[in-house]
């Protein structure tokens, strides 16, 4: 595969920093490599291109300002993130050095370094080297740069053990000069543009025309496909999702459409229709993201989920807090009492699977099982299973006492 937009070189002489530093960057989609030695960094700004750099100006066995005048050498055009123990104003005499240069200095940060500090500044950065045009995204749709990854989704049985009943369809712009962009990068845009219509378009014919291999295959799975809520304010839209289904002859009980809530309360009216009609064609409907927008209570009342998705941003709490365990049981609860049923996203540790599968959680989906992966990926993923017996246990029913689960990781 070609290689991510966004690119991480990190030096730091503390191995727990840069271990720190790479899985917030990683959960924001970089790809990140650390070094704590000032030769070696400079080779893999060589080979590696970062697009952002975090330099620490004070190791035992580097120079900071010293490896920024090797980048200024090299002419490097990363943005730099320098970082330091030091008070405030070496860190901004660094930065004023390394802009002098001709170097495009990001800003600077404390140490110890604050992880929301942190994101921001690797959030900005992502953004301020976003170069591509609504009429680069329009072109990207025709000339079909866009893939679409399966994120493995696994659920339980009456007999506590799981197994992958289906995976969420997410796509990724292979852009040709940036590389591998995130939906994050260009979703708003496509959003803001209306861009967002052939998009899905595109995505759902793609993942449809996957169903119909997995079933050709002897694989009984379904699939979840991402719909922004405008889309339901498109009469149109179930008559187009129908079409598709019957060009590659597959029923709709093997589609999940989700929904993310805050923006789904546009015209209540129309959606209602569109989403009924949906239901009526046996496709499924799922809550996204719920717990995080405001009007979450009101959709669930009015709109016919069949399925509802807690957010990973409470399920990666439950291990440290007694908080988000009780949101999560609640939710799910909740989920059980409206005849739905519940999904944990986010599910990136044993302890958190473990959790969730103790309050009863339906199906779960995260780093622990698989990260996004192609078609035959999936394939090969769900045969895995299957050899493995069938389902996994979680719990050994016949003592009711937990036993550790052998999910598998990439
Ligand atoms: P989502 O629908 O909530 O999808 C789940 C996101 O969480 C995915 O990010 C997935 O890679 C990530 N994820 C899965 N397991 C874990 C885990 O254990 N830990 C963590 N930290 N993250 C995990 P991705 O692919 O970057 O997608 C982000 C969002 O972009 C999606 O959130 C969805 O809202 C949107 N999106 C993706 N594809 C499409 C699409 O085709 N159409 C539309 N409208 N939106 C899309
Ligand atoms: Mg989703
Ligand atoms: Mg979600």
């Amino acid at each position: 595969m070609k290689k991510n937009a966004n690119r991480l070189l990190v030096i730091d002489d503390e191995a727990e920093i840069c271990n720190l530093f790479s899985s917030v960057a990683e959960q924001l989609g970089f790809e990140v490599r650390t070094t704590g030695e000032a030769d070696e960094f400079i080779s893999l700004n060589r080979d590696f291109n970062p697009t952002v750099v975090i330099l620490d100006l004070h190791m035992p066995q580097a120079d900071g300002v010293e490896v920024l005048r090797r980048l200024a050498d090299d002419k490097c055009r990363a943005g730099i993130l320098v970082v330091s123990g030091a008070d405030s104003r070496v860190l901004g005499s660094a930065e004023r050095l390394g802009a002098n240069r001709g170097l495009n200095m990001l800003g600077a940060m404390q140490k110890p370094v604050q992880l929301q500090e942190l994101r921001g500044k690797l959030g900005d950065a992502k953004l301020a080297q976003r170069k591509f045009t609504p009429a680069d995204l329009e072109q990207a749709i025709a000339k079909e740069q866009l893939l679409v990854l399966f994120l493995p989704k696994v659920a339980v049985h009456d007999n506590g053990g799981w197994s992958v009943e289906g995976s969420e369809a997410l796509v990724r712009w292979d852009h040709p000069e940036l590389g591998i962009l995130m939906p994050d990068e260009f979703i708003p845009m496509a959003e803001d543009t209306g861009l967002i219509k052939p998009l899905t378009g595109f995505v759902l014919n793609e993942t449809v025309e996957q169903l119909r291999r997995w079933h050709d295959l002897g694989l009984d799975l379904n699939v979840a496909v991402n719909v922004a809520a405008q889309l339901l304010e498109d009469l149109e839209f179930p008559d187009q999702v129908s079409k598709v289904l019957a060009q590659h002859d597959v029923e709709g009980s093997k589609l999940i459409l989700e929904i993310t809530e805050s923006a789904a309360m546009g015209d209540r009216q129309t959606s209602m229709d569109v989403l009924t009609r949906l239901r009526l064609k046996g496709i499924e409907l799922a809550i996204d993201d719920f717990g995080t927008g405001y009007s979450s209570l009101r959709q669930l009342f009015y709109m016919p989920f069949s399925e509802l998705k807690i957010d990973a941003s409470f399920v990666l709490e439950v291990a440290e807090s007694n908080e988000a365990r009780t949101m999560v049981e609640t939710m799910v609860t909740l989920a059980h009492n409206l005849g739905m049923s519940a999904c944990c996203e986010g599910v990136e540790t044993q302890e958190i699977w473990d959790f969730v599968a103790s309050i009863n959680c339906d199906k779960v989906q995260g780093f622990l099982i698989s990260r996004p992966i192609d078609s035959d990926s999936l394939v090969k993923l769900v045969r895995e299973w299957q050899d493995a017996g069938s389902t996994r246990k979680i719990f050994d029913v016949a003592s009711g006492k937990r036993s550790r689960s052998v999910a598998m990781t990439e």
